[in-house]
């Protein structure tokens, strides 16, 4: 974990969903290597050059923009994929059930979290995967604002959609903080725009987020 900023105002919390609400590497693969398989599919050639394809063109980014991480959806939309039908692609490929299971620490940490933070998902998964994720692990009621690819239309990190959930919680950029796994994705932008941020390795670092606050001087 790598505690970026936490403002002493904050009252909300955005929250990643992928590889932050939960960690199984397995099910992170399925959902990078899934589409990229579609896609091969649709352009008639096969998984493994569509894979080195996506790869050259990922590396090439970050080689030109300092390391700069992409996301998945922004790498399909320069391979012709709009984000409408990426959106349809995940809604069809994820099954979540498949591979993740009710997690009872995350649900009593965000429970704690809740009793003093607005708590907000904010996903590059559209939201009708991020219900069934939730669902899954057991915190479907813990979230009441989730945004996702297809709220704006857009993937992280977005401007427009990170604006739409400071908006939706009710809150300003500056009593908000990001938490996620990826700094590029998760944490540049939320703190380019003043708010705070927590870069986590995993779940079992959101477990440890009631405490962190605690020692942050937050009542819980
Ligand atoms: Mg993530």
């Amino acid at each position: 974990m790598k505690i970026f900023l936490i403002p002493q105002k904050a009252s909300a919390l955005v929250f990643d969903m992928d590889n932050t609400l939960y960690t199984h590497d397995e099910y992170i693969r399925f959902q990078i290597e899934s589409p990229i398989k579609r896609l091969a599919e649709k352009r008639g050639i096969s998984f493994d050059e569509m894979k080195d394809a996506v790869a050259a063109y990922r590396k090439k980014h970050a080689e030109e923009n300092r390391g700069a991480q992409l996301s998945l959806g922004n790498i399909f939309k320069s391979f012709g994929v709009s984000m409408e039908e990426t959106i349809r692609w995940r809604e069809e490929l994820y099954r979540p059930e498949l591979f993740l299971r009710r997690d009872r620490e995350l649900r009593k940490a965000l429970l704690r979290l809740s009793a003093r933070f607005s708590l907000g998902l904010y996903t590059n998964n559209p939201v009708q995967v991020a219900g069934k994720t939730l669902a899954c692990l057991g915190v479907e009621d813990c979230f009441p604002v989730i945004v996702g690819l297809d709220t704006c239309l857009v993937s992280k990190p977005s401007e427009l959609s990170l604006r739409k959930t400071v908006e939706l919680l009710g809150a300003d950029a500056g009593s908000c903080i990001s938490v996620g796994d990826r700094y590029d994705i998760d944490l540049a932008l939320p703190l380019e725009l003043g708010m705070g941020g927590i870069l986590v390795d995993g779940v079992s670092d959101v477990y440890r987020l009631p405490s962190i606050f605690e020692d942050a001087g937050f009542c819980l």
